[in-house]
């Protein structure tokens, strides 16, 4: 898949990246930035590894955030391997970000030195645009701006991402956290949990519905939660026979092994809203054919090629639907954050050193992740 088609927005530019961080580090801010230790992709194939470069100093309406912990999103994986093919390195990938404010521009309102913060995906948008202005800056018609991998308007460059020490993000796209969330669990909602999160809110999931949740890994175990705190009767589908208890751990009613057709018959045509998150090419009619009457299914994965074309008759006869869902805008991940902290949902997550996220990555590719790796940045102020 191209991630062009995915995400128009994103710049197709060359190799500014390369000039980006020469720049920084040559000219324009040797003596003024941030300095800031990182770990970074530098080509497609070979491992991550230790990097270093500026962050601009806080400007006006800047919160400048000490990250304590970063969440891996298969995202991650997906940019860092040039799967999507817009990848610019040197790349310092993260978006599941929490930490702690330590500096705010004199124009801050929101924030203030010692408060909790997030950064999820996003960290600019044009503002102005239809879908800006309703608060979906994930979907901006003028282009918005990733938190890693996108062109930087500061530098020049590309923007790095949380496998980083710090980092410098206008208050408009940082979020509030509460205290009450332990800040590891919490980082890979601004990912994970918005992704989830924001297609059952749009498609109304609600008490009494039947919801099936496809795949059970870092998006997944998310759903699953999510699902099962709106009062939803709540499946999962894996091809991990060995998640089946974690699974109803995590709030799932029922779990099918969805390679077991016995098992998969018994769900035909029963579901309202399918959600699936699976991060490689599959057969999707197979899970289209669980819906029932106008039932929707989501997709949010977004693998590297795409999954064999759906049947237009199993749509066609029960009046079917297939959408899609990027990650949540501004406002609805902070609603997102505030329900997690009255409802203590948090993610299960494996708090890991950076040193290894290589491995961490062989093993997403293993599905096995429980449910989301977590970068401990503590171990890049080594
Ligand atoms: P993940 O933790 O690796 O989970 C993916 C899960 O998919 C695996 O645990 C596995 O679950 C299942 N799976 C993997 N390979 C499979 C295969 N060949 N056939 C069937 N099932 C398979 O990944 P993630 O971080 O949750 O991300 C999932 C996908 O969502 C990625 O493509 C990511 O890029 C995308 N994403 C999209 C958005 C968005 O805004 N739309 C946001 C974030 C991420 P089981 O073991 O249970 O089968
Ligand atoms: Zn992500
Ligand atoms: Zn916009």
């Amino acid at each position: 898949m191209s991630l062009t088609a995915v995400f128009p927005n994103v710049c197709k530019e060359g190799p500014a990246s390369m000039r980006a961080s020469t720049t920084i580090e040559s000219t324009t801010s040797r003596t003024t930035g941030i300095q800031t230790a990182a770990y970074a992709a530098f080509d497609a194939k070979s491992p991550l590894g230790p990097f270093s470069f500026e962050r601009r100093q806080p400007g006006a309406r800047d919160v400048q955030v000490e990250i304590l912990y970063c969440g891996v999103c298969h995202s991650d994986l997906h940019t860092v391997r040039n799967e999507w093919k817009n990848a610019k390195y040197p790349l310092v990938p993260g978006h599941e970000i929490i930490g702690r404010v330590t500096r705010v521009g004199p124009e801050v309102t929101k924030f203030q030195v010692g408060d909790m913060a997030g950064v999820g995906c996003l960290v600019d948008s044009c503002r102005t645009c239809p879908s800006c202005r309703r608060g979906l800056e994930q979907y901006c018609q003028n282009g918005m701006v990733f938190t890693y991998n996108s062109p930087d308007k500061h530098t020049g460059g590309m923007t790095y991402g949380g496998y980083s020490t710090d980092i410098v993000v206008d208050e408009g796209f940082v979020l509030r956290v509460s205290n009450k969330l332990d800040p590891a669990a919490a980082a890979p909602l601004l990912c994970a949990g918005i992704t989830t999160y924001s297609p059952m809110r749009h498609w109304k999931v609600t008490k009494g519905q039947k919801v099936g949740i496809v795949g059970l890994g870092g998006l997944g175990h998310m759903g699953v939660k999510f699902a099962a705190a709106f009062g939803a009767q709540v499946v999962l589908f894996t091809t991990s026979p060995n998640k089946r208890e974690d699974a109803r751990r995590l709030g799932a009613h029922d779990v099918v092994v969805s390679k077991n057709a016995a098992e998969m018959a018994k769900h035909a045509g029963s579901f309202d809203f399918i959600l699936n998150t699976v991060s490689a090419p599959h057969d999707i009619n197979a899970f289209l054919g669980m819906l029932k009457l106008d039932g929707t299914m989501v997709m949010v994965g977004a693998p590297e090629h795409p999954h064999p074309s759906p049947d237009v008759s199993t749509l066609i006869f029960q009046r079917r639907s297939l959408a899609g869902s990027l990650i949540g805008g501004l406002p609805e991940t902070q609603e997102m954050l505030d329900f997690c902290a009255e409802r203590g949902i948090v993610s299960d997550v494996e708090v890991i050193p950076v040193q290894r996220v290589n491995e961490a990555y062989e093993r997403m590719l293993k599905s096995d992740v429980k449910y989301r790796f977590v970068l401990d940045i503590a171990s890049l102020r080594k």
